[in-house]
């Protein structure tokens, strides 16, 4: 079988360039500068996995562990076809920044096996995750790295990457990893925390708009964990869900959807257009059938990124015609991309704002696990809230201080905290200081 043509783009070298438009404004050292270019650990290994049929296959994992100046480096672990070591050490990019602009102790890491989990028996994927984090254990632990769910990684398959790390330590650790199933230290409020976090941000930028949430059109493209709890709130508060995704296809509907009903079939089914076109529901809902880039194309009012990365690119970027863009997944968008689309006006609350709220709770479960003590649902959703209203807030009021769209600010108020935190230990001036 012939392979797909290699990607020559090298997504963590332009993800880097994001630094470029944000250095004058942080007032970054250059030496910081050149510091975050540069990943403080790669580290790539193979598993080799007992398959149910008896034979043996080896898969390919990565951790990346960018920069861990500001605390130990957090970031979650995707199972995916496409994993590669430059979207890792991209990813991991994001998670510094991330972790920065919600002023979280943290530094950033991400991790990643090349596998198409939907392949897997569900004891192969337990034997994989097991088998993955055998290898990488000695490079993790609560006061050194703190993985966590992301992409086609589920709360069950951090309890398993839990269990085996303790036991391969001799101690129960259940602060080594996040995002973890409630009964075995998880923190409440997690599974939604992501989604939760985004419709924050939309809530801020609502009264920035002054928009009637009945008149607002929603397009979501994905609708895994974080696409679901999104439309769920957004729907909640009256917002028009009027089209979703998942990686099979997507679904519109001009008025719109009732969330709840899409979410349970969705999740008994496993796809979105099985529910409208051959379900039960067939005859009852009427939808119409789109592709997924349809959906990025449509003409509304909010469109919500929430799957993949690259997903809006030059290729499509002049027919998006979305007021605003809420990137819930990691780097949704080209840079090319982003720049056209802020030059249209396109409103962009960026992927280090927008889908911060996962990581976020992530470090609300690491802090009860470390204390021992744990917190009800609603205070975990009201101190979610207050971070996240701060952090857009210090994003917007920096993006209208200097003029500029909220990425930059978002970048801008990253590269601050991260800069304040490299230059602690001494720059060129400080060494080069003969005085005493
Ligand atoms: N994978 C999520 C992200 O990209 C969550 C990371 C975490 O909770 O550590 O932000």
């Amino acid at each position: 079988m012939s392979k797909p043509p290699q990607v020559t783009r090298d997504v963590f070298e332009e993800a880097l360039k994001h630094l470029d438009d944000a250095m004058e404004y942080a007032g970054l050292h250059p030496e910081a500068l050149e510091r975050l270019k540069h990943p403080n650990a790669v580290i790539q290994v193979s598993i080799p996995v007992r398959m149910d049929s008896g034979e043996t296959k080896v898969f390919t994992g990565y951790r990346v562990q960018h920069d861990v100046t500001r605390g130990p480096g957090k970031g979650g672990i995707r199972f995916h076809p496409e994993v590669d070591l430059s979207e890792v050490k991209a990813l991991a990019f994001w998670m510094t920044c991330k972790c920065a602009v919600m002023n979280l102790p943290y530094g950033g890491a991400k991790g990643g096996v090349t596998v198409n989990p939907k392949e897997l028996s569900r004891m192969e994927l337990e034997r994989l995750s097991r088998g993955f984090i055998g290898r990488i254990a000695d490079f993790i632990g609560p006061d050194k790295d703190v993985p966590a769910p992301d992409v086609y990684t589920t709360p069950m398959i951090m309890g398993w990457m839990m269990d085996e790390y303790s036991k391969l330590k001799g101690a129960r650790t259940p602060a080594v990893i996040t995002g973890k199933p409630i009964p075995l230290g998880g923190s409440l409020g997690r599974n939604a925390a992501t989604g939760r976090g985004a419709y924050h941000c939309i809530k801020e930028h609502e009264l920035h708009r002054g928009w009637n949430p009945q008149e607002v059109r929603v397009a979501i493209q994905g609708f895994g964990n974080a696409g679901q709890h999104v439309a769920e709130l957004l729907d909640a508060d009256g917002y028009n869900i009027v089209a979703v995704s998942d990686s099979q296809g997507g679904i519109y509907r001009k008025e719109g959807f009732h969330i709840p009903s899409l979410i349970k079939v969705k999740n008994d089914s496993r796809q979105l257009q099985a529910v409208y076109c051959d379900g039960a529901l067939c005859e009852k809902v009427d939808a119409d059938q789109i592709s997924n880039e349809e959906l990025l194309e449509l003409e509304v009012d909010i469109l919500i990124p929430a799957a993949l990365g690259d997903v809006i690119t030059m290729e499509n970027a002049d027919k998006i015609r979305a007021a605003t863009i809420v990137e819930v997944a990691n780097g949704p968008m080209t840079n090319e991309a982003d720049k056209l689309l802020t030059q249209k006006g396109v409103y962009i609350i960026p992927d280090i704002l927008a889908n911060a709220g996962g990581v976020t709770v992530s470090y609300f479960e690491w802090v009860q696990n470390r204390a021992g003590f744990y917190w009800s649902e609603e205070e975990v959703y009201e101190k979610l809230e207050k971070r996240m209203h701060d952090a857009f807030q210090s994003v917007y009021n920096l993006s209208q201080e200097h003029d500029v769209d909220m990425r930059t600010g978002a970048y801008t108020l990253a590269l601050k905290r991260i800069g304040e935190a490299l230059t602690a230990q001494g720059t060129r001036e400080f060494f080069n200081h003969n005085g005493g």
